[in-house]
């Protein structure tokens, strides 16, 4: 093994929404930060060029195997290299609601409070809307929660179709808003343009990419983290700094926790409470396509976000979830996500090719909260990594879905001539979409019941952090990414300060 003969102020593991946002915050320190990223940096296509192909390749999917708790192997859906899942996400960054904060009860169990507020968030969801270049608009969603200033850029305009539709859940009496997405001339934002790439303008930053963390050491009465291994190729490295923090995505982070366990800590490191790994939530997500008569460009952005089943219906008094429409089909991760969605059309459609079946069609992703189970966890089988993972929540999903479909063919009925409607071909996401999890390590005060502190610290070792979305103790159903944003400044602030 060779030791770094450097020694680091901070070492970040992972360059994703969290370890890219909190990078860039502390860049301007003067500290001397280590940036360890198990990816390279992506050759990016711009959100132009996407298309069914891309997103069959293995950018989408890791070169590597988990298992499910049956133990058959899977591919997951997540994505190693510099900006990690940001660089392949949608861009939709949206505020968590305010109640999301507190306990809600769910059909099927209690979303748990957070042990901060709405409010102790505000200023960072601000912060971070102004670095991710968030375009939107105030004041249509009831759902919407106190913003202290507007979006820094004007919503992006709905596509034609998707405009009529807005126009035809108006008239419903719901409240269709404009969709928040980080977004600027060369496409979505992503924590390489906003994190990395500014950090990296700093001296003292250093990034080292395929720098794949493999164990945390501690010294050894356990309450330090003393050194990081990484593997950089057939080389082992150990380096060495004052704080260490982890943002490998909620599912590595606990597993790199797991896997690094000593005499000191057993059950892994920071696992007292045998929380890390558990928890694990990932929303529930469906697809539903609506068939138009005339083409679109199959090209354009995800625009539009309506809330109103959030809380849940008339008839209906628990939390359903959120809607948003998918970008045009050739540039939405429905090929990805949900591949088994177009089928039942091309059946339905004998003749019709996928290319012009996507230019003639409007999809809704649909998210509903998942509920935290501490059943629903990482594994790891010798060095296999096993997901145990069961859906929470379905029955409001159910509803959410019905309800929407219920909506859809409102608007179809006021427009004979546009849609075809032969069917709204739903599709659920199988185990290996990983997109939206959360949840491995909560964040509480209570080290019995939480992994780390307030400030993401680890409850047991002084100098580890954790600012991927492992903090969540609840999902919400909207969009996770600028709550991890937020997150990684609010800590950024706190380091800042520890740092001096
Ligand atoms: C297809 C897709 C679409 C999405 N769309 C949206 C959206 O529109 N809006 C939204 O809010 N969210 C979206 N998400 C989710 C969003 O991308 C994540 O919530 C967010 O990126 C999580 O940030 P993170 O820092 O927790 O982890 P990640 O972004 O996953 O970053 C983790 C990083 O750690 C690195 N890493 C992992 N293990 C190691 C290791 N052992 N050593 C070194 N490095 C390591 C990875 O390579 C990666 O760079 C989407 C996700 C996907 C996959």
């Amino acid at each position: 093994m060779i030791v770094d003969d450097q020694y680091y102020d901070v070492i970040i593991v992972g360059t994703g929404a969290g370890g890219g946002t909190l990078a860039r915050k502390l860049a301007p320190t003067g500290k001397k930060i280590l940036i360890l990223e198990r990816g390279l940096f992506s050759l990016r296509e711009s959100s132009e060029v996407q298309d069914i192909e891309l997103f069959k390749k293995e950018r989408f999917h890791a070169p590597e195997q988990w298992y499910d708790e049956n133990g058959e192997p899977f591919s997951p859906q997540t994505s190693y290299c510099v900006g990690g899942n940001t660089k392949i996400y949608s861009g939709v960054l949206m505020r968590l609601r305010d109640r999301d904060f507190e306990s809600v009860q769910h059909q099927n169990g209690v979303s748990p409070a957070w042990g901060l507020k709405y409010s102790d968030f505000e200023p960072y969801y601000t912060e971070a809307e102004k670095l991710y270049q968030v375009h939107g608009k105030l004041g249509d969603d009831p759902t919407e929660p106190t913003h202290s200033e507007d979006y820094p850029f004007a919503p992006v305009e709905h596509e034609s179709h998707i405009q009529i539709v807005v126009d035809g859940l108006s008239k419903q009496e719901l409240h269709p808003a404009y969709l928040p997405i980080g977004i600027n001339e060369q496409g979505r934002t992503d924590s390489e343009d906003s994190g990395i790439s500014p950090a990296l303008k700093y001296e003292n930053v250093t990034l080292k990419t395929s720098a794949h963390v493999v164990c945390l050491y501690t010294n050894p009465s356990g309450n330090t983290i003393k050194a990081v291994q990484a593997k950089i190729g057939d080389q082992s490295y150990l380096f060495l700094g004052d704080i260490v923090v982890l943002s490998c995505g909620a599912i590595n982070s606990a597993a790199l926790l797991l896997r690094s366990q000593n005499e000191k800590h057993p059950k892994g490191i920071a696992n007292q409470s045998d929380l890390v790994g558990r928890n694990l939530m990932k929303q529930q997500l469906s697809v539903v396509i609506q068939l138009t008569a005339d083409p679109n460009s199959a090209m354009f952005q995800r625009t539009v976000s309506v809330n109103d089943f959030y809380w849940g219906d008339k008839d209906y008094r628990y939390p359903m979830g959120h809607v948003q429409n998918s970008g045009g089909i050739l540039r939405d991760v429905i090929f990805s996500e949900a591949p088994p969605v177009f089928s039942p059309i091309s059946r339905l459609l004998p003749g019709v090719g996928i290319r012009q079946l996507a230019t003639r069609s409007l999809g809704w992703w649909l998210q509903t909260e998942d509920l935290p189970n501490p059943e629903n966890r990482i594994r790891l089988v010798g060095d296999k990594l096993h997901i145990d993972y069961k859906v929470s929540n379905g029955e409001a999903h159910d509803r959410l879905v019905y309800r929407w479909i219920d909506a859809l063919k409102q608007v179809e009925s006021l427009h004979p001539g546009m849609f075809n409607r032969v069917a709204h071909p739903r599709s659920n996401m199988p185990i290996q979409v990983v997109a939206h999890q959360c949840g491995t390590c909560r964040f509480g005060e209570d080290p019995q019941t939480s992994v780390l502190d307030l400030n993401c610290r680890a409850h047991e070792v002084d100098n580890l952090y954790v600012v991927d979305s492992s903090f969540f103790p609840s999902s919400a159903s909207v969009s996770p990414a600028l709550t991890v944003i937020a997150n990684a400044l609010r800590v950024g602030d706190h380091l800042i300060d520890r740092l001096k």
